[in-house]
């Protein structure tokens, strides 16, 4: 099973993408998760996405086509994958429709997340995440048995840069300019699912599951 996860910053696809590739027992590949791991590790690629990121912007295409591509193509992706943050513009799908072509294979389900831009800043001011594992909170939503403190590994948790209010706002409008054309390129391809993402975490799984089958 190959999904997408579709929405804007902070609609919850990172949240949705964990359960779905726990449930299925299949790969969850952030791109985000991915840039964050090199920033943190001082790669080059890091260093480059960083510059884009902090500002709120998209990273280049071409730095971000070939990673994916090549991450799919691996071993633990041959049953399926849940894919969180890519592709984010129109380019970006045609370059992976186009990898997947070239192996016989197509995308399955497209999950867009919906989310009314009013929800998000203040989502997005609430979520921390773990320095040390990526995993994700809210200090509302989503809290963690101990404050500050990641329930999954004990390291500290963090209001991301990109989290804060100005950058949240830029990100918005880059999603409503770059990324939102893709609910159309997937509804056009016949894979789109909605779902209403202002509900409850586990009540917005159980929608996902209905749809993608026990
Ligand atoms: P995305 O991956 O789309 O950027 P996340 O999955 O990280 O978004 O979710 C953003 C924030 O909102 C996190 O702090 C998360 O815990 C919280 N969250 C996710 N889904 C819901 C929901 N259905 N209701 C309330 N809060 C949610
Ligand atoms: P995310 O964790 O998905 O919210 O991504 C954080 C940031 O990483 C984004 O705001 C972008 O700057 C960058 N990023 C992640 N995925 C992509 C992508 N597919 N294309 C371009 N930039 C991306």
């Amino acid at each position: 099973m190959k999904i997408i996860m579709l929405g804007a910053p902070g609609a919850g696809k990172g949240t949705q993408a964990k359960k779905i590739a726990a449930k299925y027992d299949i790969p969850h590949i952030s791109t985000g998760d991915i840039f964050r791991a090199n920033i943190k590790n001082g790669t080059e690629l890091g260093k480059k996405a960083k510059t884009f990121m902090d500002q709120g912007l998209l990273v280049p295409d071409e730095l971000v086509v070939d990673l994916v591509v090549d991450r799919v193509n691996q071993e633990d992706c041959s049953k399926g994958y849940v894919l969180d943050g890519f592709p984010r513009t129109i380019p970006q799908a045609e370059a992976l429709d186009a990898a997947l072509a070239k192996m016989n294979q197509k995308m399955d389900y497209a999950i867009n997340v919906e989310v009314p831009d009013e929800n998000i800043v203040q989502r997005m001011s609430g979520r921390r995440a773990c320095v040390d594992c990526g995993t994700t909170y809210h200090i509302v939503y989503a809290p963690t048995k101990q404050e500050g403190i990641c329930d999954n590994c004990g390291g500290n948790l963090i209001l991301r840069d990109d989290d804060k209010p100005e950058t949240v706002q830029k990100r918005l409008g880059v999603y409503h300019d770059q990324t939102q054309p893709l609910i159309e390129y997937y509804t056009d391809k016949n894979i789109l699912v909605e779902v209403d993402g202002t509900i409850d975490i586990n009540d917005v799984f159980a929608e996902i599951v209905k749809v993608l089958g026990e």
